[in-house]
């Protein structure tokens, strides 16, 4: 059982290709995918793109908000899979049980924006900007004019010649047992009301809400990760971006919360946390307005913004110097059309025998949020599947905003147990396609209820959480297979302890690989990180 979205997705993946293809080649799929779940409840009506990345290489899979799953859901689809390469620039339109190639000669050389435009009248739109096109390895999609999917995704469709997606379905998404499943509905919003981080923060200031408390605690690095002070946070922080501007709010399709603003007076979708971070706190750039800029140059683009920042972030640092912010604009776009940065830091500091100064983990740059002060989110960078991804374990939840229970963010004791349930259990929301934050407040017993009453699916909670294992145990085959170790599954040499620190500042390295150690003993895998043949048989997968 492989539930749907990123379950199915990999389950695609792992079937129709071969996890050493290059994936910038015709034979690497790119699949989007939906769960039974999508177009019924709530904070579930988004899609889940995976591919193997190009700019990690390893299993790729992003969920993303929207409608745009919904709307396949109404087509009859649960997987579109998109493979080989278009003669020439085309786009896929779907509509209700037609699909046809549409040549997209005109569309080529376009901004998402416009892109999304020239489209939407055709139905929800999937697109990427230029960077995709030119192949750009920290390329991203536009999904419903939202940001979506890190790991070069974007350079997947380029690379075959599809500029979008379109899709308009015409089937009514209805839950099997409608007055159970109402029921279940309202419980859902009741949780979601009495989660603070929920009702009190995201549903109020979006993603910016947690720039406060992660300042003071100082889990927001800076510098390229060089430094943790930063003296301008309370700018960035959502209260006051709340009083600055005039503000609407949004939300993806069929959300009770809202997490996204667009400032009236623009039109501008204002920044998530990632961007605010990566071009500001990490640029050390408290230019609110250049912060923008760069964050709809990205979007144009199609470019994703942690990587951006993170490599801008590198290369100040090469040149010992601070970003002169006047030049973020010309480098943005430089990168999208394909300048050597747009190879992501770590190939592009290899290039320059500097491949210590990139913050990645398997080529994927990290987010802001700092390692050595969440040991927990620190080896859940290390065993990601996707490398420096925080969103296929959270653990920002238990360690700092104490959400289900409060963790000891400075240890690494007893957190290898703790977080591979965390993994399991969001791989099972990811393959539900359920918006990221409702891991704050859903968990397996809701979403078996939600599932019997609404897809009419049996599923106890615990074979839930099996499946969310099996799906974590098939994305480690695959990246095995493509060639990563036990080696792979390390932070950068910057986050440990090098011994002068202060309690925080650096990650001793014999605790680090003591937790990797149990990490792996949990999921019954060997010392080398490879999972035994009495754990694949058990997840059906030997
Ligand atoms: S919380 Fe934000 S990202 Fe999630 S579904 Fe709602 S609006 Fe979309």
């Amino acid at each position: 059982m492989y539930l749907g979205g990123r379950g199915l997705g990999v389950k695609l993946l792992f079937e129709l290709s071969d996890p050493d293809i290059d994936p910038l080649s015709p034979e690497n799929p790119l699949i989007f995918t939906i769960g039974p779940l999508t177009g019924i409840a709530p904070m579930a009506s988004g899609t889940v793109l995976t591919s193997k990345s190009p700019l990690t290489g390893t299993v790729f899979s992003w969920n993303t908000g929207g409608g745009f799953g919904r709307e396949l859901k109404k087509a009859g689809i649960d997987a579109l899979v998109l493979a080989g390469k278009a003669k020439q620039p085309s786009f896929v339109e779907v509509r209700g049980d037609e699909i046809k190639i549409v040549q997209a000669s005109q569309l080529w050389g376009k901004g998402t924006d416009a892109c999304t435009e020239a489209l939407k009248s055709k139905g929800n739109v999937a697109c990427i900007g230029r960077a995709g096109e030119n192949e750009v390895l920290i390329s991203s999609f536009v999904i419903d004019s939202i940001h979506s999917g890190r790991g070069g995704l974007g350079a997947v469709a380029g690379s075959k010649l599809l500029k979008a997606v379109v899709v308009k379905g015409e089937k009514e998404c209805l839950p099997a047992s409608p007055e159970k499943f109402k029921e279940l509905e309202t419980k859902m919003l009741k949780l979601f009301e009495a989660n603070p981080v929920l009702s009190k923060g995201l549903a109020n200031y979006g993603t910016p809400a947690f720039v406060k408390l992660l300042d003071y605690m100082g889990l927001i690095p800076c510098k390229n990760f060089s430094g943790r002070e930063i003296t301008f946070a309370d700018l960035f922080s959502g209260e006051y971006i709340k009083t600055s501007f005039e503000l609407e709010k949004e939300s993806c399709s069929a959300c009770p919360l809202g997490c996204k603003r667009r400032i009236k007076k623009t039109g501008q979708v204002l920044p998530d946390y990632d961007s605010l971070w990566a071009f500001g706190f990490n640029l050390e750039n408290q230019v609110f307005d250049s912060v923008l800029l760069a964050d709809r140059i990205c979007k144009d683009y199609g470019l994703d913004p942690i990587s951006a920042g993170s490599v801008l972030g590198a290369c100040a640092e090469l040149q010992s110097r601070k970003m002169n912010v006047r030049e973020l604009e010309t480098l943005l776009a430089g990168i999208g059309e394909g300048s050597e940065p747009g190879k992501g830091s770590r190939k592009y500091l290899l290039t320059r025998d500097r491949k210590y100064l990139s913050m990645d983990v398997k080529g994927l740059e990290l987010g802001g949020f700092d390692p050595r002060g969440i040991r927990g989110q620190a080896l859940a960078y290390a065993t990601s599947c996707h490398g420096g991804d925080y969103l296929t374990a959270f653990m920002v939840g238990p360690e700092v905003l104490g959400k289900p229970l409060l963790l000891d963010r400075f240890s690494l004791k007893g957190k290898a147990g703790i977080l591979q349930v965390f993994e399991n259990l969001t791989a099972v929301l990811d393959s539900l396609v359920f918006c990221p934050f409702s891991i704050f407040a859903i968990n397996e017993e809701l979403c078996s209820a939600l599932l019997h009453s609404g897809a009419g699916i049996d599923v106890s909670p615990a074979e839930l959480l099996k499946a969310g294992e099996r799906i974590w145990n098939l994305e480690r085959i695959y990246n095995l297979r493509a060639g990563f170790t036990r080696k792979d599954d390390t932070l950068p040499e910057r986050l440990f302890e090098t011994g002068s620190e202060e309690r925080g500042d650096g990650i001793p390295r014999q605790e680090f690989e003591a937790a990797l150690q149990d990490y792996y003993r949990y999921r019954g895998w060997n010392k080398e990180g490879v999972p035994s043949q009495g754990k694949l048989r058990e997840l059906g997968l030997g």
